[in-house]
């Protein structure tokens, strides 16, 4: 066979057993191997470990897309040195996924801009990187996607969606008041999760509000008991970072007047 001939057959091969990544590549790697002098073996190796490389791009940015983050803040972008009640080494503990691995959650709960939200999607983004799937969604979403859902009889349909991830991410409870429907949703979806998908919750309120929220204390205990027993609290004290910001900016802007 001439060389052209296997060049090409080669090429046909690779775009029908889609390793798109290989043919694109092929002229310069097997350029390269016989500039230095490679093995047969080393410039399969080079050609498929660009491959697999770009496959792994490619599955992160589809599952970054499915966990729905509204923004993405990772860990790096946490400025550890302006938020003392926070141990950083915990964070770090937690972006190593074991608490996924293991079905256990973790509760931010502080006031308003301290950073729950920050930190919930950090660890998710740490987490999508570790290869989980994850889902991110508002407590005022579940609300209006739940009222949906109960006009449309899907609500068993959500519970098994929502059940589903093995990180489930819900953001701002206690914002919204919940109904007596969507309170018992929320006792069967942690119940389902129970030891075996993890929840990243954030919220405003402490545990002693949740009956309130709820609507019902019982309901509340019940829910708390389930989320709690594997769970990692982490209560953000201090001033909101928006603010903090501004007061800054502010600073910063007064010797130039
Ligand atoms: P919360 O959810 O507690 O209300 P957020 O996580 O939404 O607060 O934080 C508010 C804004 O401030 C976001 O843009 C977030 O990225 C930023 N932010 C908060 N804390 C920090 C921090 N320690 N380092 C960097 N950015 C921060
Ligand atoms: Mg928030």
């Amino acid at each position: 066979m001439t060389a052209d001939l296997c060049d090409e057959r080669v090429r046909e091969n690779l775009t029908k057993l889609k390793l798109g990544r290989m043919a694109e590549l092929l002229d310069s790697v097997a350029e390269e191997a016989t500039q230095r002098g490679q093995s047969h073996l080393e410039f399969l190796d080079r050609l498929l470990e660009e491959e697999t490389a770009v496959r792994a791009q490619r599955t992160l940015k589809v599952k970054t897309a499915l966990a729905h983050f509204p923004v993405p803040k990772p860990l790096a972008a946490f400025d550890f040195s302006c938020q003392p009640s926070i141990d950083e080494k915990r964070i770090r503990g937690l972006a190593t996924g074991r608490f996924v691995a293991n079905g256990e959650n973790v509760i931010f709960l502080g006031p308003p801009g301290v950073g729950k939200t920050h930190l919930a999607i950090a660890l998710g983004l740490e987490a999508v990187a570790r290869g989980y799937s994850v889902y991110f969604l508002t407590m005022a979403e579940l609300v209006d996607q739940l009222a949906k859902d109960i006009e449309d009889h899907r609500l068993t349909e959500r519970l098994r969606a929502l059940a589903h991830p093995k990180l489930l991410i819900l953001d701002e409870f206690g914002y919204v008041p919940i109904e007596r429907p969507v309170a018992t949703f929320l006792f069967q979806l942690v119940s389902r999760r129970y030891e075996r998908g993890s929840i990243i919750l954030t919220s405003n309120l402490s545990y002693g509000e949740w009956g309130t929220v709820l609507g019902n204390d019982v309901l509340a205990a019940a829910i708390l008991d389930r989320l709690l027993h594997h769970a990692t609290t982490i209560a953000i004290k201090g001033q909101s970072y928006r603010l903090k910001e501004k007061r800054r900016a502010g600073v910063f802007r007064l010797p130039e007047a």
